[in-house]
């Protein structure tokens, strides 16, 4: 499998939306892999993971053709990870009719509400299909299986167990600490890959809903511990924010030494 991350930034990106913090500043000074757009990432051609603000983006920057886009899965309803109002202009009349019949969606509860309350000129509905953790969904070439994140109240967010070809990857943006449940179902799961966020990177806010460094390599430990990853598991931390004081070089120089791979823009790791 293929899987490109196309944003890695938290949601207000980086340099954020009228910032002019230290980070922000010097990521807009030395460009290239400091420039962070909102999260998304896209499994070979056809599988996509969130629809966030940055998408059009995306497609332009890394010529992308959305039209082969088979299947959509949302971790949850955040805008940076569901601009579902963006979602119209796969539509008839913004898109040929056989995008919409080709793409199919599928979200918890509160996505599903988003999207349905899209309204379209033409009296066209977007529609997903509810997932629920634990329960496997069969995609064409891939097995998905939704597993629990910790990341919001009120709303079952998810992350994704995305298996294909004797390979086996774990999704991992939005999330805090993860869930009992989540840890037994991937001990000895034995993945090829792992995405994990790392929004507070190296600052250790009391936040729980998301992971710092220090957090994400305790979660890489207790990984192997359970049998989850093996040494030669690749693994890569994204969803970084600004508040994080997180530029790519530090952040490179600090997870390089643990065999840890800084997501960038655009990035394409082969899993
Ligand atoms: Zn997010
Ligand atoms: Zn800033
Ligand atoms: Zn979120």
């Amino acid at each position: 499998m293929k899987i490109r991350i196309l944003g890695t930034a938290a949601a207000e990106g980086i340099p954020a939306i009228g910032c002019d913090c230290s980070i922000c500043k010097t990521a807009r000074e030395r460009g290239g892999k400091n420039i962070r757009s909102r999260s998304g990432a896209l499994v070979n051609d056809d599988l996509k993971i969130d629809f966030g603000p940055d998408t059009l983006y995306h497609i332009h920057r890394n010529q992308l053709d959305p039209t082969l886009w088979k299947w959509l899965l949302f971790t949850h309803s955040h805008h940076d990870h569901c601009a579902h109002e963006e979602l119209q202009y796969l539509l008839p009349g913004f898109a040929p009719e056989k995008t919409h019949q080709q793409l199919k969606m599928f979200s918890n509860a509160c996505v599903q509400t988003k999207i349905e309350s899209v309204e379209h000129y033409a009296g066209y509905r977007l529609s997903t299909t509810l997932i629920q953790a634990f329960e496997p969904l069969m995609l064409g070439p891939y097995q998905i299986t939704p597993v629990d994140a910790n990341h919001t109240d009120g709303e079952d967010c998810l992350l994704f167990v995305i298996e294909s070809e004797g390979r086996r990857l774990f999704y991992a943006s939005d999330t805090g600490w993860l869930p009992d449940t989540t840890w037994d179902y991937l001990a000895g799961k034995s993945l090829d890959l792992l995405v994990l966020e790392c929004t507070k990177a190296f600052i250790e806010a009391e936040y729980t809903k998301h992971l710092s460094f220090t957090e994400c390599l305790q979660v890489c430990e207790r990984l192997r511990e359970i049998g989850a990853i093996r040494d030669d598991s690749q693994i890569v931390f994204t969803h970084f924010s600004h508040n994080g004081n997180a530029l790519h070089e530090e952040m490179e120089a600090a997870m390089t030494p643990h065999g840890i791979q800084i997501a960038y823009d655009g990035m394409v790791i082969e899993a």
